[in-house]
């Protein structure tokens, strides 16, 4: 035996955890064994507060108590590994995922997994986890007899509080649209989601590339797409979502998919519906005050590295349909952009035209070739002509 004696009571025999089930889970599975009324039972044992089970600090402890080996334990919970306070880090199976990606105060099921099988699995704690993607149905977090939420601290992993058979119940059918986002959270999470959840993943034609990302990545994906987006437009200020809330992760999975769909058309669509239908002045336009909090997000949350099909996307959109310039504050965007977008500031405009910088303002004065003027103030007031490309041509 390898297990350091910590003195203190432990449990009269160990039960074996499963793959991927839920730290919470399981340590609710053991109470059940053991005959305990519930997970806090084993805090007691182990002489710690109930907020002591997930502590980092008790983890060697609460091992002792379950007789798991220390790793075991630890490959399990979902221990803190890195960042502070709002942007904590854990780790859901060696997959780095944020503290706010999980759920842990209205846990949810899937009666027909527990049918399957009485096991409290680790993806539904995850906050944007709101269907089965295997049976197919949305997840349930409230008891339907007393009417109470489902709780932690419960007699069994299949029985309510009332004492409520779980796997009794019905759950609501679910649309083929929360189907596929599950199944693609699920996959990224080492859960098979089924073969008729891939059919509907593989229909959905989402970006490869998201399907390829992290748990991580994925998550703080979905929540800000799904997240952004209002009717047919961008939301000023991204939803504000808690892991707790059950019909808002419905909704945000519901948003991401509508706009991952036959990607990139409804994003192309949405940053189009963005602009004023009327635009008199060119040179006004701004980025950041008409795409907002989707514009600081794209460059500050979600780096080209990782979520190069989202900038690509965007940048077709820059090139294709934004009416105005790209100057100063658009240092974010690759030299592709600069290079196709519809207008070029003069001195550059000199080289595509082969021709002189005094040629291309005189006739841009002159009306010849289509430009805009531009006052720009900082370290004196200078003037900038802008050509639009298509008449270099000319
Ligand atoms: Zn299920
Ligand atoms: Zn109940």
């Amino acid at each position: 035996m390898s297990i350091p004696i910590l003195g203190g009571a432990r449990l009269l025999f160990r039960v074996d955890p499963l793959p991927r089930e839920s730290p919470r889970g399981y340590l609710c599975r053991v109470a059940q064994e053991h005959g305990y009324c519930g997970p806090l039972s084993l805090a007691q044992i182990a002489g710690l507060p109930t907020s002591g089970l997930e502590r980092d600090d008790s983890a060697k402890q609460i091992a002792h108590v379950l007789r798991l080996e220390p790793e075991e334990w630890q490959a399990m919970c979902y221990r803190h590994i890195g960042g502070r306070n709002r942007f904590e880090q854990r780790s859901f199976y060696g997959q780095r995922i944020s503290d706010d990606d999980l759920n842990y105060d209205r846990p949810r099921i899937c009666p027909r997994c527990l049918k399957q099988r009485p096991i409290w699995w680790a993806v539904w704690d995850l906050g944007l986890v709101t269907t089965c993607p295997i049976h197919r149905c949305q997840l349930v977090n409230q008891c339907p007899v007393c009417k109470r939420r489902l709780a932690w601290q419960r007699p069994s992993v299949h029985k309510c509080r009332c004492g409520l058979d779980l796997c009794t119940l019905t759950a609501e059918a679910a649309t083929p649209d929360l189907v596929a986002i599950n199944a693609a959270i699920y996959r990224a999470a080492g859960f098979p989601p089924g073969e008729s959840a891939e059919l509907d993943l593989a229909a959905g034609g989402f970006p490869a590339e998201v399907l390829r990302l992290g748990l991580g990545a994925l998550l703080r994906f979905a929540l800000f797409v799904g997240a952004s987006r209002e009717k047919e437009k961008l939301r000023r200020k991204q939803r504000p979502f808690t892991a707790t809330d059950l019909a808002v992760a419905t909704e945000i999975d519901r948003g991401a998919v509508a706009l991952l769909r036959d990607w990139p058309r409804p994003l192309r669509e949405l940053l189009r519906n963005m602009l004023p239908p009327d635009v008199t002045d060119l040179a006004a336009l701004n980025f950041s005050k008409i795409f907002g909090n989707f514009y600081r997000h794209l460059f500050r949350v979600l780096p080209r590295g990782e979520f190069g099909f989202l900038h690509d996307a965007f940048e077709s959109f820059v090139v294709e349909d934004w009416p105005g310039l790209i100057r100063g504050q658009h240092r974010y965007f690759s030299f592709a952009v600069r290079r196709s977008s519809h207008w070029v500031a003069a001195n550059k405009a000199e080289r595509t035209a082969r021709t002189t910088g005094t040629r291309i303002w005189d006739l841009a004065r002159q009306g010849q070739v289509d430009a805009i003027f531009l006052n720009v103030r900082g370290g004196g007031s200078r003037t900038e002509c802008w050509i639009r490309r298509e008449s270099l041509n000319q």
